[in-house]
């Protein structure tokens, strides 16, 4: 292959679910055939992620759009493919309440002189509890922890990474159950918290006031 791929992220996502007309199908199934490693590893990441994703987003009757699914594409990129991939579940998270919109749970609690900004994504299985500060310099703290619905118990990631808008990621420092980053700027990001067998992303979590 010496030439670059003449396909985006968009069209192969298109051909993965059928949304292209037979003669274009068969011009990129020409085109992997052909050998396009690039192709070649984003078809095998829609196959094993998009079916968990969709199944997380009819449950939260989320849309995902294209764009959370490139952002997706950069915080999980395709690991080389052997016999046996390895099947990461992921599960995005719905949001389910933040303080900030009025007439939701918890409105009001801003009016509480140094209360925390407060938001609650939830998957099938798990809540995540989002809490922000301000910082100096006009940046926030933004910490938060993984726990059982019922609230019982706690699970300490292995890593927690926030993704800019602009795909530069930062850490979390993970701290048992409560993961904190450093202070950082206000903007919409997505998180990525990361267990041995399991991955929970939050898309446009959304810091500042
Ligand atoms: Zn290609």
């Amino acid at each position: 292959m010496s030439a670059k791929c003449p396909y985006t992220f968009a069209n192969r996502l298109d051909y993965h679910e059928g949304n292209v007309s037979p003669a274009m199908a068969q011009e990129i199934a020409n085109h992997i055939s052909s050998g396009c490693n690039e192709c070649a590893r984003s078809l095998v990441w829609m196959r094993s992620v998009l079916p968990a994703m969709h199944e997380s987003a009819m449950m939260g009757q989320l849309s995902v759009s294209q764009r959370a699914l490139k952002r997706a594409f950069a915080i999980m990129p395709p690991k080389v493919v052997r016999e046996n991939p390895i099947k990461r579940a992921v599960s995005v998270a719905r949001l389910l309440m933040d303080n900030r919109s009025n007439g939701m749970a918890f409105a009001g609690a801003r009016d509480l002189s140094g209360a925390p900004l407060r938001a609650m994504y939830q998957t099938d299985e798990l809540d995540i509890d989002m809490m922000q500060e301000p910082a100096s310099g006009g940046k926030w703290h933004l910490f938060g922890e993984a726990m059982s619905q019922d609230g019982e118990d706690v699970f300490s990631p292995d890593s927690v990474v926030l993704i800019s808008s602009d795909s530069h990621q930062i850490g979390a420092e993970v701290d048992d159950a409560e993961f904190s980053f450093p202070p950082i700027q206000s903007g919409t990001y997505s998180l990525k918290i990361a267990w041995d067998d399991h991955d929970v992303v939050v898309e446009d979590l959304v810091v500042g006031a």
